[in-house]
């Protein structure tokens, strides 16, 4: 049983899906207005690492993850850079789907656009009015919460504190109570807009998810994510939008992720520690530890990133693959003679450990600290030969097991699929003829030439593998 800290409530849960067997999940995308930052992938890859379990665990999933391409940022970014509000947004969004897919985050099963789902927000506010929870204001429809006794119940926000703080620095006059937002903006000279009963505007941030979320996963669905700064106001405020609309409960579990810092400092371009993927691989062109550094800390945590942690994670990334590897390419060299290390049983004892961690809130940190004892175990067993064959085979599979959520093996398959250059394969070549006639001399001297060009070798039973030096 998956347990999870639902947001409402702030208690933890047993999960359930609402439809047996089918988890249907809304994760806040992207504001296609820039690159996104590690921060931003932190999110995404913690919501990758929930889907992965749920599907681990025989579950289907359906996600969908929006892409926010109209709101005040895109808007403004867009006049700014001088092009129309598609062409400046399709940058963005091909940078995203560029960065999630070199994380190995599983595509979602739909990532809806704000701009093509107007008819659905502006049927979304009809029904708002219906019930009377909006009122219209100078082309602008704004929603009034004194009309949703529950506003507040995700955030524990206490209305009449923000009542008296904001007051002042409000600028929107138009507005009945300086806490009620807009769900429709009237449109201004030269900004994007779309006809509506209100007269000519667009949408407000809100609205946008939760017409979304609802036209794809129904009224009533299973779980929605995001980062702690996406409780107040944007989930709050989609709460009051679906259940004012609907009348009925929204979302059953909300789960946060807390943020990405860096060096203990929250990142910011002023600070010069604002960065994106293409930053990081930039200075350490490793993705699959950059996935690992991510996935290291429980979600709920702090993830505070440093380029020690990053090559920390390389490190452990590089153990799981050279114990995989040696199982793939070697285990069948082991022998059918059947060895005392009892691979089946540490194999499950391993698997149930792992999915147990994973089921306590996704303790992505207790699962790897069930990981990397069983790799130890193997790779001593590998060594002094009390594995055999089929235990390779059996512990191989419980690595790509568990890989399936945590997902960085592959990384590994394609880098090893590159072609190594012919020269390359002809000094490896060279070198297995020098140890035949015993001239280790030779032979060393060409491992320590290919080390100087970050090819690494091992001589392993079956014979010679080689890997890419991890990048210092
Ligand atoms: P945005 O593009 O600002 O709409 O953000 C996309 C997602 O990233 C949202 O779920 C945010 O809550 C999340 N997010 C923003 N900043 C951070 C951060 N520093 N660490 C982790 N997640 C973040
Ligand atoms: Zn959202």
């Amino acid at each position: 049983m998956v347990k999870l800290q639902n947001t409402l409530g702030r208690r933890l849960v047993d999960f359930a899906p609402l439809e047996p067997g089918h988890v249907r999940l809304y994760t806040c995308g992207p504001t296609v207005y820039n690159v996104v930052h590690i921060g931003n992938l932190r999110t995404f890859v913690f919501e990758d690492v929930l889907r992965r379990h749920f599907r681990a665990g025989g579950h289907r999933v359906t996600q969908v993850m929006n892409l926010t391409d109209v709101d005040d940022k895109t808007i403004r970014g867009a006049q700014e850079a001088g092009l129309p509000l598609a062409d400046f947004t399709a940058k963005y969004s091909d940078a995203f789907f560029r960065d999630i897919r070199r994380l190995n985050v599983q595509p979602a099963e739909g990532y809806p656009r704000a701009t093509e789902h107007v008819p659905e927000m502006i049927d979304l506010i009809r029904r708002l009015d219906a019930r009377g929870h909006t009122y219209e204001s100078d082309g602008s429809v704004y929603f009034r919460i004194s009309t949703f006794p529950g506003y507040g119940k995700l955030s524990g926000i206490d209305l009449d504190r923000t009542r008296r703080s904001e007051r002042v620095a409000d600028d929107e006059y138009e507005k009945e109570d300086v806490r009620d937002f807009a769900v429709w903006k009237a449109a201004k000279p030269g900004e994007p807009s779309w006809p509506s009963p209100w007269g000519e505007g667009r949408p407000g941030w809100h609205i946008e998810c939760s017409a979304m979320s609802m036209k794809y996963l129904g009224e009533h669905f299973d779980i929605h994510t995001g980062a702690v700064d996406n409780v107040f106001p944007h989930h709050e405020n989609e709460i009051a939008q679906s259940e004012g609309a609907t009348g009925h409960p929204f979302v059953e579990v909300w789960l946060h992720a807390e943020h990405l810092i860096v060096d203990g400092e929250k990142m910011a371009k002023s600070k010069g520690n604002f960065y994106t993927l293409d930053d990081v691989l930039a200075r350490r062109d490793d993705p699959a530890a950059v996935r690992y550094l991510l996935l290291s800390v429980p979600y709920r945590k702090k993830l505070n990133f440093t380029w020690e942690a990053l090559a920390g994670a390389a490190v452990a990334v590089d153990h799981i693959f050279t114990t995989w590897d040696r199982l793939t390419d070697f285990g069948a060299a082991l022998g059918s003679k059947p060895s005392p290390f009892p691979a089946e049983e540490r194999s499950e004892e391993f698997l149930r450990a792992f999915s147990s961690a994973l089921d306590d809130d996704l303790n992505t940190p207790q699962a790897l600290g069930a990981l990397f004892p069983f790799l130890t175990e193997i790779n001593k067993a590998f060594d002094e030969r009390t594995l055999d064959a089929k235990g390779a085979e059996i512990a191989r599979l419980a690595i790509e097991t568990a890989d399936k959520v945590l997902g960085v093996i592959p990384f590994h398959v394609e880098m090893r699929a590159e072609p190594l250059p012919a020269e390359i394969e002809a000094q490896i070549a060279a070198r297995n003829a020098a140890r035949k006639r015993r001239d280790f001399a030779e032979s060393d001297r060409i491992r320590d030439e290919l080390a100087a060009r970050g090819i690494v070798l091992e001589d392993l039973p079956g014979g010679t593998r080689w890997k890419k030096a991890a990048p210092v």
